[in-house]
């Protein structure tokens, strides 16, 4: 794909939406202020990009068969010092923290230094684009592209439009998204989107059988794989995702909606006090 694609924030999800990108042919200029952020994700990203190389349905798999590909891919991506060297690009995709107030002052930065006719996108759970969108210079173009995570790996974006955003921008995100190999689904502006919003019912409901004594959780895991085809159960997925990140994630749903069903179980905050994330400290509901 021509052009050149901006990314702000290079942590877990920039990153690999930048390499995304270079797959795809773009150009990409990645900002991330924090020291080290972009030389470590990029040492991260030559890893991703050998094991993707085995994956043949990988779209991008031919271009990333040897070295040489694989350096070309990574060379495309370049370090840039602030949201001014993003003058040049036609497209952005954020996916800075997840702070209002940040996300907000990008935005409004960005809307200076970039033409009027770049999509600007943000890669935000859980906050309005509308807020996001606030009071920028021309807000049609803001949308929300939520990917999800490892996005080399999973294939749905969520493509939503905030109250400003044109039509235009919606079709050209949804393009985007196929121009990087993923599926744009367009959904209206609403806590949890699609997936997030179905995930944290079921697995609240889960968790509260499990509370009951109804069945181990090993049991409701397995239960779901085999009765209901579930490639992992609710417990290793909420393990997965991090008991701290899916907590947060019923928080700002239950805080919009104030309805039940999504509001954290209590048994989430002891864990969570007590240091038991999931996989990444190596003690959820399980431990690895
Ligand atoms: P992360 O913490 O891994 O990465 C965020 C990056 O932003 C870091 O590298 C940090 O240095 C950088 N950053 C800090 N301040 C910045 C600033 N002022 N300007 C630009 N960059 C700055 O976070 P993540 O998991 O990649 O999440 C990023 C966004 O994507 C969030 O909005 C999050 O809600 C969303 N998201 C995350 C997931 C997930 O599973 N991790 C899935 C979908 C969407």
């Amino acid at each position: 794909m021509a052009g050149k694609l901006g990314v702000i924030g290079f942590g877990t999800m920039g990153s690999e939406i930048a390499l995304l990108g270079a797959c795809a042919g773009m150009e990409v200029a990645a900002y991330d202020p924090y020291p080290g952020a972009i030389e470590n994700g990029m040492k991260r990203l030559a890893k991703v990009v050998k094991m993707l190389a085995r994956d043949e349905k990988f779209f991008a798999a031919a271009a990333i068969a040897d070295d040489a590909g694989r350096e070309a891919v990574l060379g495309r991506i370049k370090p840039v010092e602030g949201l001014a060297e993003f003058s040049d690009c036609d497209y952005v995709i954020e996916a800075a923290p997840e702070v209002v107030e940040l996300k907000h002052k990008l935005f409004a930065e960005l809307a200076e230094h970039c033409r009027p006719d770049v999509l600007l996108a943000t890669n935000t759970s859980s906050i309005s684009i509308s807020e996001v969108a606030q009071g920028i210079k021309e807000p049609g173009r803001v949308v929300g592209m939520h990917f999800f995570n490892p996005p080399s790996a999973m294939q749905l974006v969520e493509v939503i439009p905030g109250l400003a955003t044109t039509e235009e921008s919606v079709v050209r995100a949804i393009e985007l998204a196929k121009s990087l190999s993923k599926k744009g689904i367009r959904v209206k502006e609403t806590p949890g989107f699609i997936v997030n919003r179905v995930l944290t019912a079921m697995m609240n409901e889960a968790i509260t059988l499990y509370e009951e004594g109804v069945a181990s959780l090993e049991d409701i895991d397995e239960a779901m794989r085999l009765g209901a085809n579930f490639p992992l159960g609710p417990f290793k997925l909420c393990d997965l995702v991090g008991l701290d990140v899916y907590s947060h994630a019923c928080e700002s749903i239950y805080r919009e909606l104030g309805r039940d069903k999504f509001r954290p179980p209590f048994v989430l905050k002891r864990y969570i006090r007590s240091g038991r994330l999931g996989r990444k400290t190596r003690h959820g509901f399980y431990k690895y």
